[in-house]
């Protein structure tokens, strides 16, 4: 359903917003065997999102390292956990860690829920 909305003055960033999935999906693809163009197709992705003001997606958004940018493939060169309310994600580049509040999957409503 995230798929069909359209309004008129954002065409363009419609068109951004798909080439950054566009560019997640190149990037799944090409990880294993070439995980480092996968960074550059976040890398890529990232900056279309900039230029374009557009807030990644939460799913995306845990596909990438918030530290060293790099493409977060779980398992691979990510480490997930569940820790009570938490998920902690741990990229496996640089060590560190993510945390994002636990939720059940349709939930949209984080914005009461302060995460410190
Ligand atoms: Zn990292």
């Amino acid at each position: 359903m995230a798929r069909r909305r359209k309004k008129q003055k954002s065409l363009i960033r419609d068109l951004a917003v798909q080439r950054i999935d566009r560019l997640f999906d190149l990037a799944d693809q090409e990880f294993e065997q070439n995980p480092k163009r996968s960074d550059r197709y976040v890398l890529l992705a990232r900056r279309i999102g900039m230029r374009f003001r557009i807030r990644f997606p939460k799913t995306l958004k845990r596909r990438m390292c918030k530290h060293c940018r790099s493409y977060l493939v779980p398992g691979s060169s990510a480490r997930v956990r569940l820790r009570g309310r938490y998920i902690t994600v741990t990229c496996l580049r640089c060590n560190k860690q993510m945390r994002y509040p636990y939720e059940n999957s349709k939930s949209k409503v984080e914005a009461n829920n302060p995460v410190q």
